[in-house]
């Protein structure tokens, strides 16, 4: 049996991080993975995500350019052809993630695997050995089992779109509802989204929530509150939904199901080699990514925690660091976790929501907001304001919580966690000098 200091199954962000900074170490790794190298994130996730994010901004700024004095018509747009771009795109990061595991001596395995038992992992008809063995497996979509439901794609599907489709159901207020929803308003579809509570992103603070709502209603989006469907009739034209208060909806050109994902861990041998699940089917891990047999290490999303593609990459890295790389107390702090959603407008977030801050420092929380309307909106035509707010806590104001929503927030939220996770007071933030004209500024100009 061939033996390697370090296996890796799975070959996503999480996978790839790891396997390549244990070979960096020296480690002699091996790394299994039947599908496009990157996974989620690079082939049906952040990246052609935000390719479509960019393009759905474009259109937004086609229309506003007229404000500033441009004679633009708004021009037809070829979906395809932006596609094929896309898919492009992905294809030379899968070949750049080959080369860079070569070039790193990792051995690629092109096959699915599975653990044979604590130390052994069985992977296209031959057996592996190695003290150490990493499950990055990821997540997957899924469709609630509801009569007809299966006529309805997921977000794997909606990379797979061949044309625009000009009605749209998303079923789901997440992070991938809300992005899908604005890239598709953007281009000119008609979307209604259905939520089955009263607001979407639920678990962020309440002010991005509501603004975001507005804003999407502001782009002619639908969203039906507290509301599920219960069947779906495929129709000639489309996809009707029944819905649990005996309404109907639609018809729909296309469905989407964006009610979140599942583990990967089915056929992995986990119950066999005794790896503990979570509830949602998930791997359990401790803060050093241990799971509950020696020598078997989960991370990413399979863990089941805050499943984003830099928290799957740190935790690799870390992993690797300290199982080869002489750093024995090395691992993820998952406290303070800055996060984007690509919605239009985006909204960065980290820390404590208001709610959170309370439920947690009681009456020791202090807030301040701003909610202003920014430049390039003065011209655009388009009355998107921009709310912010901070989360302080404690006589010394320590920022708690940093949430913002409007134009540029995407690109505003990394320094400021830096500042989050250094400590920064509302003094510092007071203390900084401003940059003008910006919308980030506000951020250090809230009396
Ligand atoms: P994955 O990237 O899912 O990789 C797991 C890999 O394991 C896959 O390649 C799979 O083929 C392989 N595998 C599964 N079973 C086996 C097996 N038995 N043997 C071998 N290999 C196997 N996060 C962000 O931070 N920013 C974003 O903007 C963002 N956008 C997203 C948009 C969408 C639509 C989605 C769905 C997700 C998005 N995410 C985003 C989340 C991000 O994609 C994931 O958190 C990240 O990909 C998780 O990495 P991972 O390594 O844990 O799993
Ligand atoms: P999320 O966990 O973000 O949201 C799932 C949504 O589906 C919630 O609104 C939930 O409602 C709803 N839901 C769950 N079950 C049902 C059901 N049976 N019927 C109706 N609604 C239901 O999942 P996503 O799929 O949107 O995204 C998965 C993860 O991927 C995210 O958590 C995020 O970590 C990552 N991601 C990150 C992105 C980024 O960084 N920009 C972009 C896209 C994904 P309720 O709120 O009521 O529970």
């Amino acid at each position: 049996m061939e033996q390697f200091d370090l296996i890796v199954i799975g070959g996503g962000s999480g996978g790839l991080a790891c396997a390549q900074r244990a070979a960096l170490h020296g480690a002699s790794v091996l790394l299994a993975e039947p599908g496009p190298l990157g996974g989620t994130c690079v082939n049906v996730g952040c990246v052609p995500k935000k390719i479509m994010y960019h393009a759905a901004d474009l259109a937004h700024g086609l229309h506003d350019a007229a404000g500033y004095g441009f004679d633009l018509a708004p021009g037809a747009h070829d979906w395809a052809r932006l596609c094929e771009r896309r898919d492009a795109w992905v294809r030379r990061l899968n070949g750049i993630y080959a080369g860079n595991l070569e070039r790193r001596g990792v051995r690629l395995l092109r096959e699915r695997a599975r653990l044979a038992a604590p130390g052994v992992v069985e992977a296209g008809g031959a057996r592996y050995s190695s003290g150490h063995v990493v499950i990055a497996t990821g997540g997957r979509p899924f469709v609630p089992a509801l009569p007809g439901a299966a006529a309805g794609i997921t977000s794997d599907g909606f990379f797979g779109l061949a044309h625009r489709p000009e009605s749209v159901a998303i079923v789901g207020g997440g992070y991938v509802a809300a992005e899908l929803a604005g890239v598709l308003a953007g281009f000119g579809t008609r979307v209604t989204v259905l939520i089955r509570r009263d607001r979407l992103l639920r678990d962020f603070d309440e002010m991005l929530s509501l603004r975001l709502m507005e804003a999407m209603h502001a782009d002619g989006i639908t969203v039906l509150a507290q509301r599920q469907p219960v069947a779906v009739t495929t129709r000639a034209g489309g996809q009707q939904l029944t819905l649990d208060d005996g309404s109907d909806c639609g018809p729909f050109e296309t469905l989407i199901w964006a009610i979140g994902r599942r583990p990967n861990t089915g056929d992995l041998g986990l119950a066999e080699a005794g790896v503990a699940l979570g509830a949602g089917g998930e791997i359990v891990t401790d803060l050093r990514q241990d799971t509950s047999v020696p020598g078997v290490h989960a991370l990413g999303d399979v863990t089941g925690r805050a499943p984003l593609t830099p928290v799957a990459i740190a935790a690799g890295r870390r992993l690797a660091d300290r199982l080869f790389g002489g750093s024995p107390d090395r691992h993820l702090d998952y406290r303070l976790i800055p996060t984007v959603v690509f919605s239009h407008p985006p909204i960065g977030t980290v820390g404590l929501s208001e709610a959170e801050a309370r439920a947690i420092h009681g009456d020791e929380v202090g807030v301040f907001t701003s909610d202003f309307l920014p430049l390039y909106h003065a011209l655009s035509g388009r009355q998107r304001r921009t709310g912010m707010k901070l989360v302080t806590a404690g006589p010394g104001q320590r920022i708690v919580g940093l949430h913002v929503i409007g134009v540029g927030a995407d690109e505003m939220l990394q320094g400021f966690a830096v500042a989050l996770r250094m400590g920064a007071t509302k003094r510092d933030f007071d203390d900084t000098i401003a940059i003008h004209p910006t919308s980030a500024e506000e951020f250090v100009t809230m009396p």
